[in-house]
């Protein structure tokens, strides 16, 4: 039997130097998934490594992956085959540790995989082929195709976030950013059933998000934009904001907007300075909730595959770009550039 596979996998050596390289991956001796990768989204973590605002060279990105289960190797795999498109969730969730079995095993213990010899970190799906344990690999519904199937990582976030904004049919939900995230939520809101209001400075994205279904949309850079929002709900303010963009600034103007018992979600992360003052008493007299929220679960990604499987019309909003590994260069220049909410390189 084989004892190494040859892959082929898309580095970053450097700010905006991107090439294929060739890697003799040791097959694992324990059970696992080999996996010929069809489409792996760029999202920021990659963007940003590529771009030199996160500087961690030479990387080996990809986290957001679907493909084709091409060998299967061990017992705890009955529920896969081969030439099944699956998509996979590159987390490492040990099953064991105190996060993992506490419904928290987007927290585990064991979250970064241990260097491994001179190979670049990295989560590798920008590869050929992937060698992964079963528990990372999720079969998608008939029909899904590889890009769709690329997006149910980011989807299995935002599942996660819109579920931390404990939102109920006919709530309104304030959406802070109409980027690709902005857009996902916006979706997943009206799925059940909420009235969204989406704020973004940029107007492309207003008109990106309306596509979505957004109820209301508002330049960010409005004077009376509190007026606005609290005017659409009589006063009230909103049952829920989800805050994807605006750094601290979309935080402070969160709590002005929120109604009493309201939930703010921090979904995303900020770069630069993180203080944010609040006013303790306004969460104390209006009972407002501010709550984190990160990655995904297990569930939270079974619950993705679920969706994108049965209902996938949303993915519709989105503007997507495929691009030839070969090409990568011009697949990360064209996610960098804001005019697509995902370029998923394709290995074919
Ligand atoms: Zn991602
Ligand atoms: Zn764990």
């Amino acid at each position: 039997m084989e004892e190494s596979l040859n892959v082929r996998g898309l580095i970053i050596t450097a700010p905006l130097s991107v090439s294929m390289s060739t890697f003799d991956l040791r097959l694992p001796s324990e059970e696992y998934v080999k996996v010929k990768v069809e489409a792996c989204g760029l999202c920021t973590w990659e963007q940003r490594v590529y771009r030199g605002t996160k500087p961690t060279y030479p990387f080996w990105g990809g986290h957001e992956v679907s493909g084709v289960v091409s060998a299967i190797e061990g017992k705890n795999t009955q529920n896969l085959k081969t030439g099944d498109r699956v998509a996979l969730a590159l987390m490492r969730r040990c099953g064991q540790c105190h996060w993992c079995v506490n419904d928290l095993d987007n927290h585990c213990v064991y979250i970064r995989p241990e260097a491994q010899g001179t190979f670049p970190s990295g989560p590798r799906g920008l590869s050929d082929l992937m060698l992964v344990p079963p528990y990372q690999v999720f079969p998608l519904g008939v029909g899904v195709k590889p890009w769709e199937g690329a997006l149910v990582e980011p989807i299995a976030c935002v599942l996660r976030s819109v579920d931390k904004g404990q939102v109920k049919s006919g709530d309104t939900a304030l959406v802070i950013g109409g980027g690709t995230m902005g857009l996902i939520h916006t979706s997943l809101l009206k799925i059940r059933g909420c009235k969204v209001v989406v704020v973004d400075e940029d107007a492309t994205n207003r008109r990106r998000v309306r596509l979505a279904g957004a109820d209301w949309t508002f330049s960010w850079t409005r004077n009376d934009l509190a007026k606005a929002i609290l005017r659409l709900t009589e006063g009230r303010g909103a049952d829920a904001v989800f805050c994807t963009r605006g750094g601290t600034d979309a935080v402070k103007f969160s709590t002005k907007v929120v109604g009493r018992g309201g939930r703010i979600v921090l979904f995303q992360s900020i770069l630069g300075s993180r203080n944010v003052s609040v006013d303790a008493n306004d969460l104390h007299y209006r009972e407002i909730q501010i709550l984190g929220t990160i990655s995904q679960t297990r569930e939270d990604f079974q619950r993705a595959v679920d969706l994108v499987s049965t209902c996938r019309d949303f993915l519709k909003s989105l503007k997507t770009e495929s691009v030839k590994a070969e090409f990568a260069n011009r697949a990360f220049e064209k996610a960098t550039s804001r005019k697509f909410n995902r370029v998923l390189v394709r290995f074919d």
